[in-house]
């Protein structure tokens, strides 16, 4: 090869923005992981319907995210477009059917990051964005900023012509039953003990995928817990709490009791667990959902991919609204936890 040429080849390589492609390149492996939230979700108290409608909407959604990851879409694609539709869905603790605050309203959380760039963006305690995922997505492309909070956040995602809604929009007769039920047990008890706390359903929505060019994405959408005050901010918007990618490693979203899943700093651990260790991606699940987060005294559960495509749905709870599909085609959708 000529020398000039060989100079020229040089220069335009290093100019090159810096990324951390160290993940699955030149294969045509995928990946992706959903989660509806875990919790005390028991058999005995769902009824069969209730079920048929989560296991339809998990697969609706993992089936959004996996074509686009089979025509060789982006991970950031598939984890936007995943969440979106369990966002739109009243089932889950996202978007519309968000669990309510103390007065009543929605204050909605959510984050998204990059494990190619690891770029990241966030949004909390928003009132009118109809998809916080994709306002978390817009904070990160289109801002100098990783979280944006309140009403700044709302009027962002307006200036990025995001769909706005009415309170209305977000509220369901099942959220607004499930506040006054915790009120009145407030009332009765005076204070919420933490055996009642560790009964709650955590309905927080998350995705996890790997594309074809080896890149990881994470992101996590929440309504945060029912009864919150005074601006209460869970895990779910915290970048290495209750999401992380790096495509050295891993990418997790975690569902839980927010305040343990922060102390933890849950999706960073499992990374850091990979990463300075070498544990796979199953056994660091493993170690902070049983070790560290339930040790503290708190319960949920997380979803992860490794940069190969392999996965990990961890909970110390009853249950985890979850499913997992691989560019083989292998499709797992499951509500409980595992015996
Ligand atoms: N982790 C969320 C929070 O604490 C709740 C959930 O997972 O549903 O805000």
């Amino acid at each position: 090869m000529p020398f000039k040429l060989m100079l020229i080849l040089l220069f335009f390589y290093s100019c090159q923005s810096p990324k951390n492609d160290i993940g699955n390149k030149d294969t045509s492996v995928f990946s992706i992981v959903i989660h509806g939230g875990a919790g005390t979700i028991l058999k005995k108290n769902m009824t069969k319907e209730m079920e048929i409608k989560y296991i339809n909407k998990l697969e609706e959604a993992i089936e959004v995210g996996y074509e686009i990851l089979k025509n060789d879409g982006s991970s950031q694609e598939a984890v936007e477009k995943t969440i979106n539709v369990m966002e739109d869905s009243p089932l889950f603790n996202a978007g519309k059917g968000a669990v309510l605050n103390f007065d009543g309203n929605v204050e909605l959380d959510a984050s998204f990051m990059n494990g190619s760039t690891l770029d990241a963006g966030a949004i909390s305690g928003a009132s009118k964005i109809k998809n916080p995922i994709s306002a978390a997505i817009a904070v990160m492309n289109n801002s100098p900023h990783v979280m944006l909070s309140g009403t700044g956040a709302d009027e962002f995602a307006s200036s990025q012509k995001l769909e706005l809604k009415q309170n209305s929009y977000f509220i369901t007769e099942r959220r607004s039953r499930s506040l006054d039920k915790v009120k009145f047990k407030e009332n009765s008890t005076v204070i919420i003990d933490k055996e009642y706390l560790l009964t709650q359903k955590y309905g927080t929505v998350g995705c996890v995928a790997l594309d074809q060019n080896g890149n990881i994405s994470s992101g996590t959408s929440t309504g945060g817990m029912t009864n919150k005050k005074w601006n209460r901010i869970g895990d779910a918007p915290i970048i290495g709490a209750g999401t992380y990618a790096n495509n050295k490693t891993c990418g997790v979203s975690a569902t839980g009791w927010g305040e343990f899943f922060i102390r933890s700093v849950v999706a960073y651990d499992i990374s850091a667990l990979m990463e300075y260790k070498g544990l796979s991606v199953q056994e660091a699940s493993r170690i902070v959902i049983h070790d560290k987060v339930a040790k503290l005294g708190g319960n949920g559960g997380v979803i992860a991919l490794d940069n190969k495509g392999n996965v990990a749905m961890e909970m110390n709870t009853a249950g985890m609204y979850r499913a997992h599909m691989d560019s083989k085609g292998t499709k797992i959708i499951k509500i409980y936890a595992d015996k």
